[in-house]
């Protein structure tokens, strides 16, 4: 499955969807980088895909 990530600079908090506005945050995903595990976040009202570049 396929899909698109979008990058985003983390400021003070991230709680609303820059992409639909939806206000009360996100699901989790994780995915394999190589060696690392990237944590990334999906809008439930739009399912947009977020990359804050963190990572566990
Ligand atoms: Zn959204």
């Amino acid at each position: 499955m396929s899909y698109e990530v979008i990058s985003v600079e983390m400021e003070q908090e991230f709680k609303d969807c820059p992409v639909c506005g939806y206000t009360d945050g996100f699901h989790s995903m994780f995915k394999k980088d190589g060696q690392e595990t990237k944590w990334m976040f999906i809008c439930p009202s739009c399912h947009s895909v977020f990359d804050l570049g963190l990572k566990v």
